[in-house]
């Protein structure tokens, strides 16, 4: 019998339940489930959940809520970021396995302080494309001994991947394919810009770099289509997958929806919030709208 490849993609809306979803969201999800309507494709809500310590049930409500509100509909069961730590876990423990991954002593204050006495010589210290700066090199020259005795000691710690070392393991350039409002096509990744990026905190047991490659091959996603302040975090992504053997998704980095101040809008925001719009009368018809769809 023959057999037809029927390309069935998969899309993902991946809320963070930490605050309201705004007008950002709006376009975000709507663009998501349109692409994938128009597409014949699948679309799939994910819970970004590691940040237990700002995720809250009842903003994860309030997600389910919104998105029904706009006419939303999704597969069950939602994947949940917190239900999946042992597979982060495992991405983590394979890197480590590589040699690829150290433990991490220094606290943001730690960090900040270095940043601030290089800063006062009048020196530059190098920033991520997010403006944060990079990580010192500190713990990367650590002996095993002495990693192990203040792991021993009860130091906190976080692991952060080897970057240098993850590039030259690594030995090719890397890119993605990309479809969204900003560059397209072929784009050249660089995640040497991110330093060597965390991939578990002392008070979360993974990071959004390591959760978001994992659960995205993990759901099958094969459209990831989000804001275009994630377009350079890409790179990381992409290293990632490569190192863990994880297919790659086609990017779709959209616009940004802008408040009034020209910055890009934030979970406190109350004004645009959807919750707010609803409540002063406004159908999702208007949201479309007022997101430009
Ligand atoms: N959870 C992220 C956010 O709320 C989105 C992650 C992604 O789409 O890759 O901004």
């Amino acid at each position: 019998m023959l057999t037809i490849q029927v390309d069935n993609p998969v899309y993902r809306f991946a809320p963070s339940p930490n605050g309201f979803l705004h007008l950002g969201h709006a376009l975000s999800a709507l663009l998501n489930h349109d692409m994938a309507t128009t597409d014949h494709g699948r679309f799939l809500l994910r819970i970004e959940d590691i940040d237990l310590a700002r995720c809250t049930p009842e903003f994860e409500a309030a997600i389910y809520r919104d998105l029904a509100w706009l006419g939303l509909d999704w597969e069950r069961p939602v994947r949940r970021q917190s239900e999946h730590f042992d597979a982060y876990r495992a991405a983590l423990d394979r890197l480590t396995d590589m040699d690829l991954v150290y433990p991490a002593f220094l606290t943001r204050s730690d960090v900040k302080a270095r940043v601030a006495a290089k800063e006062a010589e009048g020196k530059l210290w190098p920033r991520d494309p997010d403006g944060s700066p990079l990580y010192p090199e500190d713990d990367r020259h650590r002996s095993k001994a002495e990693r192990q005795s203040l792991i021993g000691s009860g130091v906190k710690h976080a692991f952060r991947l080897d970057m240098a070392k993850a590039l030259r393991l690594l030995g090719r350039p890397l890119s993605w394919t990309e479809t969204g409002d900003g560059r397209r096509g072929d784009i050249p990744a660089d995640p040497s810009a991110w330093g060597d990026v965390i991939l578990s905190r002392s008070d979360a047991p993974s990071s959004y770099h390591l959760s978001v490659v994992v659960d995205d091959a993990m759901q099958g996603i094969t459209r990831v289509v989000r804001g275009l302040d994630l377009f350079e975090a890409t790179a990381v992504h992409r290293l990632l997958q490569e190192l863990l053997d994880l297919p790659e998704p086609v990017y779709h980095h959209h616009r940004l929806i802008l408040g009034p101040d020209g910055r890009k809008l934030s979970k406190s925001e109350g004004s645009t919030g959807l919750a707010a719009l609803r409540n002063q009368g406004l159908d999702p018809t208007d949201v479309r709208r007022l997101v430009g769809l």
